[in-house]
């Protein structure tokens, strides 16, 4: 491993929001982090600009436990911006929760983060042999020590200056004493809209999210996207946009419209619940079964489902309803249970599936442990043959750039067969959809999109991350 790094956080999954000139900035944050918990489950922080000073709060935790009312006025000022975090390890101390703060030349900086940067292990090295001193052990930091560290006080001419030193995946949100910053990577590998929110006096303030979701919970009207390989600001005298050198390709992550963002999002100017049905359609022209029932695994696979049905022509039933309910912790039965893991979230509906010849969906198929349950609880449930059908290609690779896949000893698809990963879960038949039914799906154009985690071409040098993974 170069430089014998061992400590990652390239599995972070994140949200991010920002909201200026507006009168309730903290709050229309709180509510657009609130909309993208999805994104993230284990840390959410806000920081506020009140005159040149900002405040903050972060915490561990879901948006709703880690603010207060009280917390929420205490983050005054007319700009703020905010994050949600995910991450797998056990590196989740508060001093990787986000946004990042710090004192540059000019003042307070605060940074929040989607995506992840492949080469932040080489950086962090080399700016450690320099005498930066790091505080936690996440990769969004070496940004900051690079902006910290250029002679500009003007974060535009740091960023332009600094950024194209980062490889990999990363949309920015960054809050000075006097702007608001929204930058994507070249390739544009996670989202970033920019919206506006009218006010009750008339006129707007700007808002910009991860996704679209975020802006419909606030009233806010989506502008556009911020390009990739934009650098996008606000100050005082309005808005302004730059570009960085541009990148060979484009690299939107697929993954995004697969599974990971929700369905009521517009992402990469395309509606989420549409790409995810013409997954479903283009998986049943490839893959017909003779059978009497489509089912989803709810809720991920549910968008598919409909258009696998509509497609072929049998009908959608929700086979398996599930529990909403479920906490971080809950109490373990006594006694062992079959499938109890599983049963606590999904249960089948045996008067729906009894004698069935049933057709399930789901969006992906990563380890095949939940399917394996999935298909037993079904039989058990008195189906006469279950047919699995993932509207995502297999799942070979894991990412890179922010999405948290397991291993790849752990993804099934990269270690077994399919005819193997088949008899595994149990299946009577099993069938993807094919990459380039995917990409059809999302209106791809060449090398528009990453699909690394289905066809193993990562768009960047991995940087030895890849030998650390197999
Ligand atoms: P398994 O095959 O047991 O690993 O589970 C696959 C299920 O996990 C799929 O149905 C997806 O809905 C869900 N899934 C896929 N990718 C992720 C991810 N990155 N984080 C959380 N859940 C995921």
């Amino acid at each position: 491993m170069p430089g014998g790094i061992t400590l990652r956080h390239w599995h972070d999954e994140c949200g991010v929001f920002g909201a200026w000139q507006d009168p309730e900035a903290a709050r229309m944050t709180y509510l657009g982090l609130y909309a993208q918990q999805h994104r993230g489950q284990e840390s959410a922080g806000i920081v506020s600009l009140k005159g040149s000073e900002h405040l903050s709060h972060r915490g561990c935790g879901l948006v709703g436990e880690v603010f207060t009312e009280s917390v929420l006025e205490h983050l005054e000022g007319s700009a703020a911006i905010g994050h949600v975090r995910y991450s797998t390890t056990g590196l989740n101390e508060q001093i990787n929760i986000q946004p990042l703060m710090a004192q540059l030349l000019n003042g307070p900086v605060a940074l929040a983060h989607n995506g992840n940067i492949v080469n932040s292990h080489i950086l962090r090295r080399e700016l450690k042999e320099q005498g930066a001193i790091f505080q936690g052990t996440n990769d969004t930091e070496c940004l900051l020590h690079l902006l910290a560290r250029h002679p500009s006080d003007d974060i535009v001419t740091c960023l332009r200056e600094t950024v194209p030193r980062l490889e990999g995946a990363f949309s920015l949100v960054l809050l000075t004493r006097d702007r608001l910053v929204a930058l994507r990577d070249p390739m544009g590998f996670r989202p970033l809209v920019l919206g506006q929110r009218p006010l009750e006096g008339g006129g707007s303030s700007y808002v910009v999210a991860s996704e679209t979701c975020a802006f419909d919970l606030i009233g806010a009207k989506l502008v556009r996207e911020i390009e990739p390989g934009e650098i996008f600001w606000l100050d005082s005298e309005g808005e302004h946009s730059e570009f960085l050198p541009s990148a060979p390709r484009r690299a939107q992550c697929v993954f995004e419209h697969v599974y990971f963002a929700r369905p009521d999002s517009t992402v990469f100017g395309l509606s989420v619940y549409e790409s995810r049905k013409n997954m479903g359609r283009i998986l049943a022209q490839e893959s017909a079964v003779d059978a009497d029932i489509v089912i989803p695994v709810p809720d991920s696979g549910v968008p598919a489902a409909i258009g696998y049905s509509v497609e072929s022509g049998l009908p959608f039933e929700l086979g398996i309803i599930r529990n909403h309910y479920i906490g971080r912790t809950f109490i373990q039965p006594s006694q062992s249970i079959r499938s109890f893991g599983v049963k606590i979230k999904l249960n089948p509906q045996s008067q729906v599936i009894r004698g069935k010849r049933v057709v399930v969906i789901d969006d992906s198929l990563v380890r095949g442990t939940t399917s394996q349950k999935i298909i037993r609880l079904i039989r058990q449930a008195g189906a006469k043959e279950v047919h699995f059908r993932i509207a995502s290609p297999p799942t070979t690779g894991p990412c890179f750039y922010g999405v948290d896949t397991p291993k790849k000893s752990q993804l099934i698809a990269a270690q077994q067969t399919q005819e193997e990963i088949r008899r595994f879960i149990d299946a009577d038949s099993l069938s993807y959809l094919s990459i380039e039914g995917m990409l059809k799906a999302v209106g791809a154009r060449d090398q528009e999109y990453c699909a690394a985690c289905f066809d193993g071409q990562y768009p960047t040098p991995l940087f030895g991350l890849d030998q650390e993974e197999t």
